[in-house]
């Protein structure tokens, strides 16, 4: 190859960074000033300029444009920077992005598999340069993220997602593949959008819905094989538990929306039993929103209760109750109510308003999954805090101004008492002379490490147990100098560790199963996770 082509192929260029060796070999001299550079210095130069942007979306942009020339400079900038970078590369500023995609769209970097592509799905893979495929992405663009649906122009998540598939979970960035499907969109502004990119049509819906994403299905499986990760995101409550159900028998599938946020949140649960006392059997829990995130995290904390207590799920469940934009989740409503929330229609009189419902059932736990700002006012907070000692509230929808409440408020109307966890991330608060850390319940702790844990030992199926196991080593990670501060989460800092420890913890559990199809089992299963990861400092050329 050329060095012309070297330099423009992202996969090995090296920018400055090539050597005077290395330029004499690959035909690089004079297509170079003669500086030559490390790569530490190249991510430090890249930071700077980084930094100077004002505007989030452009610090996005400049991230995209390294991606697409320099990707490992484009990785070691992520791990070594990743507090300062995660809003730059996913939320909240992927959001944006998305909204905005047509018109700051460059290069395509992942698949579009729309409607025109029926009956050519097999087609359309071999067309993806990357034949050893590991974990693929895929969104229909319904629900991203807060937003709503924003049609083909969701391909920012699975393209975002996946550079954390490789920052933080080391799987290889040419083992990833981002997938869009464009069935169409209702977002009447986009569809009268002359920039729009994606299909200009209202959603197909039904059986010509579920003909496109079962050949999709089929096709990965035949191309990539049983232990290809499927992670569907960002799909609406009404398409995404039927497809987790349809294809979690056949298929290696994840959904993060369900399962990724109940694990996380588990684990900020199970942490905070810690501070709180009790085990999760003894706390009484309280959802307000029953979507993908409410029942998902519901149907996770009470296969917990009954794995610790050997109580029936169905038992278990008894001890969580859910509110919908109806009023309470009760057996009244049973006829009307989607699928996923009939498991949590209890004998329960109506209750319309979310007040009374916490001063009728009492939780000592209060989690916000509706999408809906401002929602955990002053009243309640304060009547969680009459009821408990310390009452743990979980503000988790995104992003920040759709939060339930703000950290400082959950601290000043508990007087300092709250265990505070929320989805969209919060500055430290001062109340009173002390100072209190509140946790970010972020999907991006569990699913790079999860899907680590199920490729590493080939996993075949995903099975809930493994989201347990996951739930359970993040939780362990929490130091008490961590505690100390009030975190229920670990710094995320340290999230290649903690990958490789929730990865671990996973396969071990594959294994168990007998889920595991890569043998022997390695020994040490967190030296074995560490060992699998990719490591983005440059190779040197010969
Ligand atoms: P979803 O499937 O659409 O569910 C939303 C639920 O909220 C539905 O049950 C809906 O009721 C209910 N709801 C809407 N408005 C309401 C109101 N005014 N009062 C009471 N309930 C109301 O959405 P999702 O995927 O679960 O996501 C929900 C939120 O959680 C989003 O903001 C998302 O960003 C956040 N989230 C956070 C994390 C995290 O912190 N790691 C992870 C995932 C999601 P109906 O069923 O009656 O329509
Ligand atoms: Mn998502």
């Amino acid at each position: 190859a050329s060095g012309y082509s070297l330099l423009r192929d992202p996969h090995h260029n090296k920018g400055l960074a090539f050597t005077e060796k290395e330029r004499d070999a690959h035909y690089l001299r004079g297509l170079l000033p003669p500086t030559v550079i490390s790569q530490e210095l190249q991510v430090k130069k890249m930071m700077r300029s980084i930094r100077k942007y004002q505007v989030p979306l452009q610090k996005y942009m400049a991230m995209m444009d390294l991606q697409e020339t320099n990707e490992r400079l484009f990785y070691k900038l992520l791990i070594d920077n990743v507090e300062e970078l995660l809003p730059v590369v996913y939320t909240p500023t992927v959001g944006e992005a998305c909204q905005k995609y047509g018109s700051i769209f460059r290069r395509p970097q992942g698949l579009f598999i729309s409607l025109n592509e029926k009956g050519k799905i097999h087609e359309v893979l071999r067309n993806w340069p990357q034949k050893n495929i590991q974990v693929i992405v895929v969104t229909d663009g319904e629900r991203i993220l807060g937003l709503g649906d924003l049609g083909c122009q969701g391909m920012g998540i699975p393209i975002g997602k996946l550079s954390l598939y490789t920052a933080l979970g080391g799987v290889r960035p040419s083992a990833c593949l981002p997938v869009t499907i464009d069935v169409g969109t209702n977002n009447e502004q986009l569809l009268n959008d002359e920039f729009y990119i994606g299909l200009r049509q209202r959603r197909a819906t039904g059986q010509e819905y579920a003909e496109l994403m079962h050949e999709f299905m089929t096709a990965v499986k035949q191309k990539y094989g049983e232990k290809v990760l499927i992670q569907f995101e960002d799909f609406a409550n009404h398409n995404a538990f039927d497809l987790l159900a349809k294809y979690g028998t056949t298929h290696l599938v994840f959904n993060d929306d369900i399962q990724g946020t109940a694990s996380v949140v588990l684990a900020g649960l199970v942490a905070a039993l810690k501070v709180v006392g009790g085990t999760l059997a003894d706390h009484r829990f309280l959802f307000l929103g029953a979507g993908e995130a409410g029942t998902g995290i519901a149907e996770l904390i009470a296969l917990e209760i009954s794995k610790q207590t050997n109580m029936p799920l169905e038992e278990a469940r008894k001890k969580i109750s859910l509110v919908d934009s109806k009023g309470l989740i009760v057996k009244s409503r049973m006829d009307s109510l989607q699928l996923f929330k009939k498991p949590w229609a209890h004998d329960h009189e109506p209750i319309k308003k979310l007040v009374d419902a916490v001063n009728g059932i009492k939780p000592t736990v209060l989690i916000g999954t509706s999408g809906v700002g401002k929602t955990f006012t002053k009243e309640i907070v304060e009547a969680m805090a009459a009821l408990n000692d310390k009452p743990i509230i979980f503000s988790l929808s995104n992003p920040t101004s759709q939060s339930e409440c703000t950290a400082e408020e959950a601290y000043t109307w508990s007087k300092g008492r709250a265990i505070f966890a929320s989805g969209s991330p919060f500055d430290p608060v001062e109340y009173e002379g002390k100072v209190f850390m509140p946790g970010q319940a972020n999907n991006a702790y569990i699913f790079p490490g999860f899907g680590l844990g199920l490729i590493m030992s080939g996993a075949i199926r995903v099975h809930d147990d493994m989201l347990l196991a996951a739930s359970e080593a993040l939780a362990a990670q929490v130091t008490q100098e961590n505690f100390d501060k009030g975190l229920i989460y670990p710094p995320f800092k340290n999230i290649r560790k903690i990958s490789a420890h929730i990865a671990a913890n996973v396969a071990a559990k594959a294994y168990e199963l007998g889920l595991a199809t890569r043998q022997p089992q390695p020994k040490d299963l967190v030296k074995y996770a560490e060992s699998c990861m990719y490591n983005p400092a440059y190779r040197s050329y010969r």
